[in-house]
Formats: structure tokens, C-alpha cells, sequence
């Protein structure tokens, strides 16, 4: 017998007829001997539409408001799973974020766990009953109902793996697993058998919709085996963890990230400081800054590049033009820009990688505006136009067709 945590997302418990299917899922595991404690997500677009919803009344709701509302979409889905399951003849008990013991820190929105007190989670599994716990929840030190930002129930479902030592953490989605490449974009896209933490972290935070980040991290840290599989067909998915047993892929996947904008500052003083000037107004503005170019100067004069997420760009503008800190310069903005990356942690100790990323991409005629690399990862950005043949390119190039 063993205790295993399956979370199920939003799109996998969209109606009644997918609550059904869940429910058999769950079912099955149950029946063949083991503990299980079920995470869900709200139903659909349920959080969307709870979002208009508040907008309707008062655009600017307090965080507070905001977290007591979005909390309601997941308790319908823990309640409707329990009904199924019950009706199929099976004992199961629903538990809200704060009943199953989610602590979190009190910041509304983005609420951090700080603990998860299992002992009611623990107390309805001696009684053998199926445990089915509301996601992206939780209770701060004001008895306040939180929530842990969009996608939460992923990091829900690994809290709870850590917290009760679990031998087995299945986050159930609409894809089969993770693959090389979006397979509705790369029809010949292959799906990964195993990947590992840091692998998967880039994917993540590069645009790979399959697992939320917060949730990868937190695996790595409490070493939370995960299994990414389809609620619709029941085959093997891939597996997330700390090595993989396969020899090092050179590279894991291509991705792309159109959320991406493009800010020059051209003709700064090439003086010390300037950097430190521009990037702090930024950072004390919580604008986060990606792939950061600067040019060699000449004539006194330098110009300065980097990209920010395309809803910071507004804001990001408005910062440099109102620090004034750098008379006679001229910013300009594009938004009409995608990051390309490659991930794998094979590059690390394979000569080739980025030459192999951008002669595919001159193939194609793709011109690379900025490069940035990290131990595992290269990324290229390019014009927002030729992403989708970008990434096939490259996929190609890496994973050429059998
Ligand atoms: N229902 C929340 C959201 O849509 C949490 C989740 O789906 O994981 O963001
Ligand atoms: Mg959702």
C-alpha cells in the first residue's frame, strides 16, 4: 500500500462528465490498495471568471476581497469530486485549504506555505476515507483565507507530497506529459520520458504551460518525485526528479515566449553608474528585467537593451522617462518581440549547442536580435513574426525526424 497525491487541474474536472473521469481515476487508485489525497483546481475558467466578476464591481478590489472570492471556485470542485466519488460507492471527504492545515504567509494573491499540518488529512486516510483537498489555498496568521497566485494547485499538491513523505505525486493535466516542443506547434515533437528539476524550472519559466514553477521548485527542494500525465488517456507520462537515469539529452526542449518586450536606451554616458541607475529605478518599481544587452562605447556614448514581460512595458517606459537621468537619450520600445529557448542540461558539457540553435535559425532567414545563455538554457530573441517557424527550425535541428 502506498500514499499517493494526485492533483487535477482545471481543465480536467472542466464538467460534469470530466468530474466523472476523475472520479474513476481516483477511483481505481484507491481501489488497488493505496492512501490517496486528491488536489484540485477550479473548475474550467472558473478563476477567470470569478476575476471578471470582481471587476465588474470594483476594479481595484483589496487583495483580501480578491482571495475570499477566487478561493470559492476550487471548494466547488472539492465538493463536486466528493459527490461523485460517494455515488460511486466510495468514502470520500472534501477538506478546504485551511481544514487540510495550509499555512501561509499573509500576502493576499501570492500567499507563500509555510507549513502544512496534515494531521486532519491523516485522521480522514486512517478512516479510509479518499482525501480531496481544495488547491491554490490557504489560512495567514489573521485567519484569513489566502491564495497562492495563478496556478497554485500545483505547489498545493507537492506541499502536500512533502509534508506527508508520499510515495507518489501525479499531476494530472490535458497533455500527455512534457514534450520537446508545444505538439499543437511541432507536430513531430517528442514526449519526454524523464526530465530533471532544473530542466523542467527552465521549461517552466520559459513558457512550457505543463507544470507551474513555484510547484518545480518546491519538488526539487523536498525532493518530490513528480509524474506529469492526461486525465484522458490513461498512458504513461514523464517523470520530474533530480537525475534522470538517461544519458543527458544535449537538449531537452525549444520554447518560446511571446510575453516578451524590447527596451532600448540609446546614447547614455558611458560613464560609471548609469547601469546601476537604470536598473535600479526599475527593480524598485518590481519590474523584473530578462536578457540584458549593452554596447561598447563610442564617443562618450553608449546604448543599452534588455526585455521585460509586455505587461511591464508601459510601466518600464514610464520609469526611464521620468528619472530623467540620462539627458539626450532615446528609448525605444518593441513589443512586438519572442524569446526562443533551448533547454537541457546536456549543453553543459557539450561544445556545439548554440551553433547548432543558430545556423538553424539562419536557415530560415531568422535574424537574432539578442542572445542570452545559462548553464542549461540558450535563448535568442527574434522577431515576435517568425517564432512559430523558429521553433520548428530549431526543433529540427535538435531533433532531427527519425
Ligand atoms: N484555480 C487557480 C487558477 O486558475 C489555481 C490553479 O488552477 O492551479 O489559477
Ligand atoms: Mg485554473
Amino acid at each position: 500500500m502506498a500514499l499517493i497525491v494526485q492533483k487535477f487541474g482545471g481543465s480536467s474536472v472542466a464538467n460534469a462528465e470530466r468530474v466523472m473521469n476523475v472520479a474513476g481515476i481516483v477511483a481505481d487508485t484507491y481501489k488497488a490498495g493505496n492512501d490517496v489525497v486528491v488536489v484540485v483546481s477550479a473548475q474550467g475558467d472558473t478563476t477567470d471568471d470569478l476575476i471578471e466578476k470582481a471587476k465588474e464591481i470594483n476594479p481595484n478590489a483589496p487583495r483580501r476581497e480578491m482571495d475570499m472570492l477566487l478561493a470559492a471556485g476550487e471548494q466547488i470542485s472539492i465538493s463536486l469530486l466528493a459527490m461523485a466519488l460517494i455515488k460511486m460507492g466510495l468514502p470520500a471527504i472534501s477538506l478546504l485549504g485551511w481544514q487540510a492545515g495550509f499555512h501561509t504567509n499573509s500576502s493576499y494573491g501570492s500567499a507563500r506555505i509555510k507549513s502544512v499540518k496534515a494531521d486532519r488529512i491523516k485522521m480522514e486516510l486512517d478512516r479510509k476515507n479518499i482525501v480531496i483537498v481544495a488547491g491554490f489555498q490557504g489560512l495567514c496568521k489573521y485567519d484569513d483565507v489566502t491564495t497562492l497566485g495563478r496556478g497554485g494547485s500545483d505547489t498545493s499538491a507537492v506541499a502536500i507530497a512533502a509534508a506527508m513523505h508520499a510515495d507518489r505525486c501525479q499531476i494530472f493535466t490535458d497533455v500527455e506529459g512534457v514534450y520537446t516542443a508545444d505538439p499543437r506547434k511541432v507536430p513531430n515533437a517528442k514526449k519526454l520520458k524523464e526530465i530533471t528539476y532544473d530542466e523542467m524550472l527552465e521549461l517552466a519559466t520559459l513558457g512550457a504551460q505543463v507544470l507551474n514553477n513555484r510547484s518545480v521548485e518546491m519538488a526539487k527542494k523536498y525532493n518530490v518525485e513528480l509524474e506529469v500525465l492526461s486525465s484522458l488517456n490513461r498512458v504513461p507520462g514523464t517523470i520530474v526528479k533530480e537525475v534522470t537515469n538517461m544519458e543527458k539529452m544535449l537538449v531537452r526542449g525549444v520554447t518560446k515566449d511571446t510575453d516578451v518586450a524590447r527596451i532600448s536606451v540609446i546614447g547614455v554616458p558611458d560613464v560609471p553608474g548609469v547601469a546601476y541607475k537604470l536598473f535600479g529605478k526599475l527593480a524598485a518599481k518590481n519590474i523584473n528585467v530578462d536578457i540584458i544587452l549593452q554596447s561598447v562605447g563610442r564617443d562618450g556614448t553608449k546604448d543599452i537593451t534588455f526585455t521585460v514581460a509586455r505587461s511591464n512595458a508601459d510601466e518600464a517606459l514610464e520609469v526611464i522617462n521620468s528619472c530623467n537621468l540620462f539627458g539626450g537619450s532615446n528609448v525605444v520600445c518593441d513589443t512586438s518581440v519572442a524569446k526562443l529557448s533551448v533547454v537541457g542540461a546536456g549543453m553543459e558539457t557539450h561544445p556545439g549547442t548554440a551553433s547548432t540553435m543558430f545556423e538553424a535559425l539562419f536557415d530560415v532567414g531568422v535574424n537574432i536580435q539578442m542572445i542570452s545563455t545559462s548553464e542549461i538554457k540558450i535563448s535568442v530573441l527574434i522577431d515576435e513574426n517568425d517564432a512559430d517557424r523558429a521553433v520548428s527550425a530549431v526543433h529540427k535541428a535538435f531533433f532531427p525526424e527519425d
